[in-house]
């Protein structure tokens, strides 16, 4: 599996694997905050994430349930975060729920239009923090 720096699991989500999706925080500046100020921010490659996911096939092929990291991977873009969708349902037929963190910025910039179509592919819990 492909995990850099700080894998926060949010204590109130069910058990469900972890796929890094991106690396750090897209904002990385509020000042009580210094989770991932030694990570620079990015998209994982498409190539890891397959990766991982055939790997969290091998042992979870089951699993209904699966929680995106790092930070706040909904700051990609629609375009990639819907490939993405694609490619966990191609891995993991069960999946019913994905649940990440996010900005309220990852979800503004976003059309009504193409959140709907996220949540269609099962983007359901976004945990939004303060
Ligand atoms: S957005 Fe969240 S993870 Fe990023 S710096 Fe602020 S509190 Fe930390």
């Amino acid at each position: 599996m492909h995990y850099t720096g700080t894998v926060y699991r949010n204590p109130y989500d069910p058990p469900s694997p972890l796929l890094e999706i991106t690396q750090g925080c897209s904002h990385n500046k509020c000042k009580f905050c210094n989770m991932y100020s030694a990570v620079k921010y990015n998209p994982s490659p498409m190539e890891w994430i397959e990766e991982d996911l055939a790997e969290i096939a091998s042992f979870y092929p089951e699993t209904n349930r699966l929680q995106l990291l790092s930070a706040d991977p909904f700051a990609l873009s629609f375009k990639r975060l819907d490939a993405i969708c694609d490619l966990v349902h191609k891995y993991l037929p069960n999946i019913e729920i994905m649940t990440m963190a996010a900005r309220v910025d990852n979800i503004t910039d976003k059309t009504v239009e193409e959140l709907k179509i996220l949540k269609d592919k099962g983007i359901l819990e976004l945990n939004i923090g303060a």
